[in-house]
């Protein structure tokens, strides 16, 4: 069974998950101004943020510096605990399946993304791994909140690189790639 769920309503919830959508979309600006692929993500506990990061590659020159990974680092060090139940986790472009990974690691019950990632999803674009029967933890996905927001800020960001204004060091991966 799909654990996929699109939003509509006017519930409380999704009043929260707009929220904390936009949360992760300043991070994802953060990310843009310095000159790093625009994404960005919060992770929640008890209805309050207790991490935010934003995508770090080039600056760290790490290839795990997804928003994602470094926002699952932060929540397990302020829960103290490698398991971040009771969370959830709010990202502003599908995972990929590396951060798909650190989240069933995780344990983490519920994500929250805004635009779906053609090239790499790993959350039901080129894979669902959030519902996958072989594996011992689902995950439960909302996706499409913020859409609009999240895609052109991606966008935005790309055409600058088009235009030679903005320039990443070494190759750009399939990862994080526009959609055209
Ligand atoms: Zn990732």
């Amino acid at each position: 069974m799909k654990s996929h769920e699109k939003t509509g309503g006017k519930t409380g919830k999704e009043r929260d998950d707009h929220y904390f959508i936009r949360e992760a979309l300043k991070e994802a600006r953060k990310a843009a101004s310095r000159d790093e692929v625009p994404v960005g993500a919060v992770i929640t506990h008890n209805g309050a943020v207790i991490a935010r990061a934003h995508n770090r590659r080039e600056e760290a020159a790490d290839p795990t510096s997804h928003a994602e990974l470094t926002a699952i680092r932060k929540a397990a060090k302020r829960l103290n605990s490698w398991r971040l139940t009771g969370t959830t986790l709010f990202v502003t472009l599908e995972p990929c399946l590396m951060c798909m990974g650190a989240i069933l690691q995780a344990r983490i019950p519920r994500i929250v993304f805004a635009t779906f990632d053609p090239k790499a999803g790993a959350c039901g674009s080129l894979y669902d791994l959030s519902c996958d029967r072989r594996l011992n933890h689902r995950v439960h996905v909302t996706s499409g909140v913020a859409e609009g927001e999240a895609k052109e800020l991606l966008k935005g960001f790309f055409k600058r690189l088009r235009t030679g204004k903005k320039n990443l060091k070494g190759p750009t991966s399939a990862l994080l790639t526009p959609d055209e």
